[in-house]
């Protein structure tokens, strides 16, 4: 699906000292349909990895290939960053409206998006009467109303507390296996959490500490697992191994 090579990213290189290199020289590839975690230690450059895919700011140096071209994409933030003043509804319905998609269909579609997040019959409550975990849903369906084939996530799950996190990964996971064909849907997925990263993936990118680029590269057997479990343990030690020493 995409390919990075040798990506640098400096910021406030014109500043004292040179600012901040976040990555350097940081390459790996994704293929379609795989559920990629990105997984370092806080400010390795994830985060910054993750926007530049998304397109939203320019590498110094290296390149993003699409060889089938870019595929729609959607974005869930560390925040839900809900539109306080409205409903679910209507804050799953914003990337429709900003195409110009007419407002029935959007409803419709929003509703959906809504239900495939277990949000069915919540589309008119308001940000204030939900959850933490349940406002994270309605963000995450918003990024699935525009029916995206790669799904970027940026630690989206950090800020709820532990049975909501866990109710979450299921969820994540059951909307990727159920995507209509096994390619169809494509997860990156930043944590800094080796649990999260063991329990969802296909594939683990392990970050070195700032500049951050591939420490390791760590295929997973097909899931499901089950927390606890030794097969589980032995991932999780697998993935701890490969974590720098800095980060662990
Ligand atoms: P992570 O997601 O791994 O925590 P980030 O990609 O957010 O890391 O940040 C990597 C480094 O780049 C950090 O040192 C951070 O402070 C810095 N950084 C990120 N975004 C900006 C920015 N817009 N301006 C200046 N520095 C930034």
């Amino acid at each position: 699906m995409l390919s990075l090579s040798a990506i640098s990213k400096r910021f406030s290189p014109t500043r004292k000292e040179g600012g901040t290199e976040a990555l350097r020289d940081l390459s790996f590839g994704v293929a379609d349909g795989e559920f990629v975690s990105l997984l370092g230690p806080s400010g390795c450059g994830k985060s910054t990895a993750l926007r530049l895919i998304a397109g939203l700011m320019p590498p110094d140096a290296g390149t993003i290939a699409w060889p089938n071209g870019k595929p729609p994409i959607g974005f869930v933030f560390q925040d839900a960053t809900l539109m306080p003043w409205t409903d679910a509804q209507s804050n799953v319905r914003l990337p429709l409206d900003l195409q110009h998609v007419p407002r029935a269909e959007g409803n419709a579609r929003a509703a959906t998006a809504l239900a495939r997040v277990g949000l069915c019959g919540f589309e008119r409550a308001y940000p204030r009467e939900l959850s933490g975990g349940m406002k994270m849903r309605v963000s995450i369906a918003r990024a699935l109303v525009t029916r995206p084939r790669l799904l970027l996530l940026d630690e989206p799950f950090a800020a709820l507390d532990e049975p909501a996190r866990a109710a979450l990964n299921d969820d994540l996971l059951r909307l990727w296996q159920d995507a209509p064909d096994q390619k169809s849907l494509t997860v990156i997925f930043v944590t800094h959490s080796v649990g999260e990263s063991a329990y969802l993936s296909s594939r683990v990118l392990v970050m070195t500490p700032r500049p951050g680029r591939i420490a390791a590269d760590i295929a997973l057997p097909p899931g499901p697992r089950r927390r606890l479990s030794p097969e589980f343990l032995e991932i999780e030690r697998r993935i701890a191994a490969a974590l720098p020493a800095a980060a662990a």
